[in-house]
């Protein structure tokens, strides 16, 4: 069996076809959904977060603005930004880039975004209205994940899911979005993590594997079942001899893989494509939920 690949950069097409015409209804009304995003300091792998974040804004038509403070900005002056963000009603979404310099505490910070405008789900009112399957924005990665596997006609529902990787920004909220009992959810759904013994063992039974540990080509395909739908979150960067540059990899070993599986999302070009959207998802309901 060779996969299906599961295009994220089509499925990323495809929801911000649907965003352009739900921006240009807002538009009708004299509102333009703005996304804020708040960067303090030069962290390398936020700037370039931050690059494609802009560029995302651009194409889809959502306003974008980075609020940039210096490295050695103190704790009231990054909640008294976030706060002036919060009481300005032409702003919808907040975006904080973690991690922040060592000398802030950044669940403080993530806890002062109000709720309405927390587009990246990081707030812990919202991690907890996540859990409890309450009304609220998921965190744009896992939210990813949940869309390339409906959109591609994977959907989770009743089918065995295993997570490795217990992140607070992937694998705990991909925890909560999955178990609900909702649409695009109801999934049996175990993690895994460096604690778990016979890692093997356990993703061989899954129908749907998700692999975001951060190790580069760790999920090889003695560990995967045939037919199982793997989704691939892993950026990594390893030596190509081919080019003696470096090539991003994701944590999946693909090729081998790809033998086995049903369907698997490509690193780059997967998981990594629609993110970005995501987070314009959610900027657009908050506008639209702003605006009533
Ligand atoms: P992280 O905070 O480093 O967490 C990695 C998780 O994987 C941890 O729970 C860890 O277990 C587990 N793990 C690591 N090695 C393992 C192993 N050998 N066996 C079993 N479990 C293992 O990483 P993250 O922030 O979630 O990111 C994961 C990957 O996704 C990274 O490559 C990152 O660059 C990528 N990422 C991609 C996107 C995207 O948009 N596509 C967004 C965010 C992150 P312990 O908890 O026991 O340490």
């Amino acid at each position: 069996m060779t996969a299906e690949i599961i295009d994220g950069r089509k499925i990323a097409a495809e929801i911000q076809g649907e965003l352009k015409q739900r921006i240009t209804q807002l538009q009708s009304k004299g509102i333009a959904p703005k996304l804020v995003t708040i960067l303090v300091g030069e962290d390398a792998a936020s700037l370039s977060y931050l690059r494609g974040i802009t560029r995302t804004c651009t194409e889809t038509g959502v306003v974008t603005e980075a609020a940039k403070l210096p490295s050695d900005a103190s704790q009231k002056g990054l909640l008294d930004k976030i706060g002036e963000l919060n009481r300005d009603t032409k702003v919808h979404g907040i975006l904080l880039f973690l991690p922040l310099p060592k000398h802030l505490n950044a669940l403080e910070a993530e806890s002062a975004i109000s709720p309405d405008k927390d587009v990246d789900g990081t707030n812990p009112i919202s991690a907890g209205k996540l859990l409890l399957g309450e009304e609220t924005f998921f965190p744009s990665t896992p939210y990813g994940v949940q869309e390339l596997l409906v959109r591609s006609g994977n959907n989770p529902d009743g089918k065995h899911v295993v997570i490795v990787g217990r992140s607070n920004i992937v694998g705990k909220p991909l925890i909560g979005i999955l178990v609900q009992k909702a649409k695009g959810a109801n999934a049996t759904v175990t993690v895994c993590h460096t604690g778990t013994k016979d890692l093997a063992a356990v993703t061989q039974r899954a129908d749907i594997l998700v692999a975001a540990m951060g190790r580069a080509k760790a999920v090889t395909a003695d560990m995967v079942r045939e037919g199982t739908v793997v989704i691939d979150v892993g950026v990594n960067f390893i030596p190509d001899p081919a080019t003696g540059k470096n090539k991003q990899v994701g944590d999946v070993d693909f090729d081998a893989v790809k033998e086995k599986a049903r369907a698997i999302t490509p690193v780059p070009g997967g998981t990594g494509a629609v993110t970005s959207i995501m987070l314009m998802a959610n900027t657009v309901r908050a506008a639209e939920r702003l605006s009533k």
